[in-house]
């Protein structure tokens, strides 16, 4: 990390490298082809199967993949807090963005207003992101 020790994270530089300028910009595709980076980073966003860690995996279907050692599907979000959500990469993506980004936490309220989603649907999806971000401060 290039952040100095004793400086807030946020205060860093490497927080500077996604601003809402470009999260405003980008579609679907490019959140989709984020998230892949963001969960198969060694291998530059190709996908690694979560069941048996084999590389060999070929598009089955639209956004799912199915592993040519164990032949079971899964997607970029397979065994992560955001599995079975029916909320668009980009909503999911702009709601990580925004929980990491408020030093005190993000009111699911606030978040419901922002994205433009039920309350109950913030609530979770705030939930969740405070979930992994608890599993990767532990880990
Ligand atoms: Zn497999």
């Amino acid at each position: 990390m290039k952040y100095q020790q004793g400086q807030h994270f946020l205060m860093s530089p490497e927080c500077r490298d996604m601003p809402i300028q470009h999260l405003v910009q980008i579609d679907e595709e490019e959140a989709y082809a984020t998230f892949r980076q963001f969960r198969w980073p060694k291998t530059q966003g190709e996908p690694v199967c979560p069941h048996c860690g084999v590389l060999d995996c070929y598009a089955n279907r639209r956004r799912a993949f199915k592993c040519s050692g164990c032949r079971r599907e899964f997607s970029v979000t397979s065994g992560t807090v955001f599995a079975f959500h029916k909320l668009s990469f980009w909503k999911m993506l702009t709601a990580i963005w925004m929980s990491v980004n408020a030093v005190k936490g993000k009111a699911a309220l606030h978040l419901s207003r922002e994205l433009g989603v039920r309350y109950k649907t913030a609530w979770v999806l705030s939930l969740k992101i405070k979930e992994a971000l608890g599993c990767a401060a532990s880990a």
